[in-house]
């Protein structure tokens, strides 16, 4: 009889990951089998902002992997089949398929369910009223932005799409003004992508500054930006509910924030508040999750049940500065995650490694990136003392064509000098600059260290000293 296979539960970056590295590094003849609710395999979340903008033609171009590569790779996939339970007593999942129901046995199992987006207190039942979660959601979202009886895409839809959905935007005329509540990476993302569209957009975000974890000094620079742009900002502007009539948006009532506290009319609105991981099916298996609501891992991503893996955005991991346990649902995580389950599944024990958080995000020209602790609330909670500096440096050498100003947050341990976190923002390449401090993270230096990083200098690309050894140096100081 042949072996119980290596089943993992969810079709994406984890998932796909694991189930790849498993087939190409496996020693035994246990097959691997992927359980896919949706119809989407393979896809890259973080592209839907630049399809609904318009910037990616085609939503295919956001797969990776087709399910046809994915069966010649030599993995089991079944799109349609939603594992509904994990059994409490033994080795098998409940699974929900086209054809009825089954119990699916396997000898290791990972659960890679992700995350889901949440509503916030809002009906988002009404025509207009959006998250943005999955490629339908990406769909629906371009029909709405797309003049009517233009196509969406060159060339037909792919077949994974739900095209009754995106369908019941196809006559409306592209929204005059649109609502986006939360300013995180989600909302800003949207925010311009409904802009470059045409429409007059509303981003309200409940803090006082923008994608909060990246700090007041890089939100400035993305709120700058937005607001050039002719977004309006309602900082401190909670909404407090979404108003339809005849089954269609027709505006939200805010607390006024900043700004004029009556209900504003708009013909959509999108709500990135935040996700919650996919852990139900898992949590009700019996297997423990973290306090934050996720799947509880260890540094090989084993759950508390035996033979029972999770990895990607249904799960914790573990904070490279703090060394404790964290969620922090990003792209990068979930992949590498994935694949080192898969490795250590086929025998080759593999750890998942740690997270910063370290994360980019746009807004028109303007960029930022963050990583670690940023800030002094953020180190303090983690128990440190923390002293932070602002700069602003030039991008280039001064004389050279396209320089601008970058700004740049390092957050120190004044006891032991050990760089926390930082943030990077500016027009000019700023994002990626993060990958500096981000490297000296997870190599645990000093503010001091990083301050001697031999790093590249030419006028095209850099002052002498580059904007993150410029705030390493006056942090030094300071410490
Ligand atoms: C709009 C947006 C933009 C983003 N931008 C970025 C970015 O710029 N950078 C970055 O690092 N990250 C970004 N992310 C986050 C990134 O996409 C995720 O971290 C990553 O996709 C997580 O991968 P995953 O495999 O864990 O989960 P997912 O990609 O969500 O995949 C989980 C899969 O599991 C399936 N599933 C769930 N439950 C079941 C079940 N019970 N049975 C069967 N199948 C199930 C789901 O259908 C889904 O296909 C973005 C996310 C969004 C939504």
């Amino acid at each position: 009889m042949a072996p119980d296979p290596f089943v993992v539960v969810g079709g994406d970056a984890a998932g796909l990951s694991a189930a790849s590295k498993f087939v190409r590094e496996r020693s035994d003849s246990r097959d691997v089998v992927v359980l896919e609710r949706g119809s989407w395999v393979s896809y890259a979340h973080c592209g839907t902002p630049y399809y609904v903008k318009g910037e990616v033609d085609s939503l295919l171009d956001l797969t990776t992997l087709s399910p046809d590569d994915v069966a010649e790779r030599g993995i089991d996939l079944r799109r349609g089949h939603e594992v509904t339970a994990l059994a409490p007593d033994h080795d098998a999942v409940r699974v929900a398929g086209p054809d009825g129901a089954f119990d699916q046995p396997f000898s290791d199992l990972l659960v890679a369910t992700g995350a889901t987006a949440t509503d916030g207190p809002f009906d988002l039942s009404p025509a207009g009223a959006f998250t943005l979660h999955g490629m339908d959601d990406a769909a629906a979202l371009r029909a709405l932005v797309t003049p009517p009886g233009e196509p969406l895409e060159d060339g037909d839809l792919p077949d994974a799409v739900d095209r009754a959905r995106a369908e019941r935007y196809a006559d409306d005329p592209v929204p005059d003004a649109v609502a986006v509540v939360g300013g995180g990476y989600v909302g800003v993302e949207m925010a311009e992508a409904f802009a470059a569209r045409g429409a007059a957009v509303h981003l309200f975000q409940r803090p006082d500054h923008l994608v909060p974890s990246f700090g007041p000094a890089a939100a400035a620079v993305l709120a700058d930006a937005l607001a050039d742009a002719g977004v309006h900002l309602h900082l401190g502007g909670e909404v407090t509910a979404v108003r339809s009539a005849g089954g269609r948006v027709t505006g939200v009532a805010h607390d006024g924030g900043s700004d004029d506290p009556t209900p504003l009319p708009v013909d959509a609105v999108l709500v990135g508040v935040g996700i919650e991981p996919a852990a139900g099916v898992a949590a009700e298996g019996g297997v423990a999750l973290g306090d934050s609501g996720a799947v509880a891992v260890d540094r090989y991503g084993r759950t508390s049940r035996p033979n029972v893996y999770a990895a990607g955005d249904c799960a914790e991991a573990r904070h490279v500065v703090t060394g404790d346990p964290t969620w922090v649902p990003l792209g990068l995580t979930a992949n590498r995650a994935g694949r080192a389950v898969g490795a250590t599944v086929a025998g080759d024990h593999t750890p998942t490694g740690g997270v910063a958080g370290t994360a980019a995000v746009k807004a028109f020209d303007a960029e930022a990136g963050r990583t670690g602790l940023v800030g002094e609330e953020a180190a303090r909670e983690a128990g440190f003392e923390p002293v932070t500096e602002t700069v602003r440096a030039g991008s280039r050498s001064g004389y050279y064509p396209g320089a601008a100003e970058t700004t740049v947050t390092l957050t120190a341990d004044a006891p032991t000098g050990r760089l926390l976190g930082g943030s990077v923002a500016g027009t000019d390449r700023a994002a990626i600059r993060i990958d500096t401090v981000a490297t000296a993270l997870e190599a645990g230096l000093t503010v001091a260290e990083l301050e001697r990083a031999d790093l590249a200098y030419a006028p095209p690309f850099s002052p002498v000293w580059d904007p993150v050894l410029v705030a390493a140096k006056v942090l030094h100081g300071r410490l």
